[in-house]
């Protein structure tokens, strides 16, 4: 009923629909709103239990049902955006016919404010250096106990934009550290090379700092950073004055969505980018990959070099 009466004051109520194949089913929501895209969805499927919430501005419209029969684990989801409905397509594990889609769990067919959808967000984010060159450092404040991120934030998202609204004495919980990547790796390293898309610079940030000071006989470290834009490109003019002073470094950077004046590297990740950047500095020399961004990106990146013939203990990935 408490939402019924806040839905009347935010914007008018989705609604929602269902239909099926032999295979599939359908599931449509008409969120009666025109500004509606795929960053607006976030679905969610464990078991039986089938949850999509859909942001319109700041409110949550939530479908959680508990599935009658069972469903796979990949799914699709469409946004007819002139019309601001959203199809998720579910495929059914079996042939068979449903008479119901399931029976309503929590907060099910409402519209909420979005800061009452009660849920704990948990997500993981990497520690930076405060900076690459120590020329960029800034003042240090008291005592120095600080942890410094490099966070991007999604409109759209979940959590990015509750830290963004975040202020001067309100806290967030952090846990113990987590990640499975060992100094021992860069052991008699001589090349590294970074493979980095988006905000998967982040755990490039230590590894930099970390091989240029502390490897003895490395010779060259290459990074190739990924991203859509150049306004995307996290530390650039850091990264190009770290490449003119230490000459072992070099970085590229490969824009997937440049403008026309863009002269550097297009595209996404590839064979003929990768043959060409991962060379060698000796014929027989140690390497060490490391990459990280969107998984995709993660998963083509390993495949790719694998096909080049790199082995498993030459590719560190970071990934979830
Ligand atoms: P989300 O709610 O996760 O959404 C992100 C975008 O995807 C939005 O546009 C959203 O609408 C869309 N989306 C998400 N899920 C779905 C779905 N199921 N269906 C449709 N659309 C969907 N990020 C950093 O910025 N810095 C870091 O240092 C960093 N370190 C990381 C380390 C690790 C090990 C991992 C795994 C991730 C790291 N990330 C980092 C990413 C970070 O954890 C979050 O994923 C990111 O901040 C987005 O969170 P969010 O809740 O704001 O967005
Ligand atoms: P983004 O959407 O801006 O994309 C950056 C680049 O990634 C693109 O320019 C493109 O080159 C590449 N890319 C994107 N989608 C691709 C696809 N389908 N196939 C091949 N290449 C693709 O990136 P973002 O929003 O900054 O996201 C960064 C990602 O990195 C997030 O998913 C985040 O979770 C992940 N991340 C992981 C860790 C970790 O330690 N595992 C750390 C930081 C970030």
């Amino acid at each position: 009923q408490v939402s019924d009466t806040l839905a009347k004051e935010g914007p008018s109520s989705p609604s929602y629909d269902w239909f099926q194949t032999d295979s599939l089913v359908t599931i449509v929501i008409y969120t009666k709103q025109k500004d509606i895209n795929l960053d607006s969805v976030i679905v969610d499927h464990q078991d039986d239990s089938f949850r999509a919430e859909t942001i319109i501005k700041d409110y949550s419209y939530i479908i959680h049902m508990g599935l009658s029969h069972e469903i796979q684990e990949d799914f699709s989801v469409r946004v007819v955006e002139n019309v601001g409905k959203i199809e998720i397509v579910l495929k059914k594990k079996e042939n068979t016919s449903w008479k119901r889609l399931g029976h309503p769990l929590e907060n099910h067919n409402l519209l909420i404010p979005k800061k009452d959808t009660g849920t704990e967000i948990v997500k993981p984010y990497t520690p930076v250096s405060d900076f690459l060159l120590s020329e960029f450092k800034e003042p240090v404040l008291l005592n120095n106990k600080y942890i410094y991120f490099l966070i991007k934030i999604y409109p759209a998202g979940l959590f990015t934009p509750e830290l963004d609204h975040l202020h001067i004495g309100d806290f967030v919980s952090v846990s113990n550290p987590e990640g499975n990547f060992k100094i021992s790796q860069f052991r008699e390293l001589e090349d590294l090379f970074l493979l980095a898309a988006g905000t998967g610079f982040t755990p490039m940030v230590k590894i930099l700092n970390y091989a240029l000071t502390n490897i003895p006989g490395l010779r060259k470290v290459k990074l190739m950073f990924f991203n859509k834009t150049e306004d995307d490109i996290i530390w650039r003019s850091q990264l190009e004055k770290l490449a003119f002073k230490d000459k072992r470094f070099d970085v590229e950077f490969v824009l997937s969505a440049p403008t026309s004046e863009w002269n550097g590297k297009r595209g996404y990740i590839s064979p003929a980018l990768l043959s060409q950047f991962l060379k060698r500095s000796l014929d027989n020399s140690r390497v060490l990959i490391c990459i990280c961004g969107p998984t995709p990106f993660t998963e083509q990146g390993i495949r790719l070099l694998h096909d080049l013939n790199f082995s498993k203990d030459e590719i560190h990935s970071f990934t979830a």
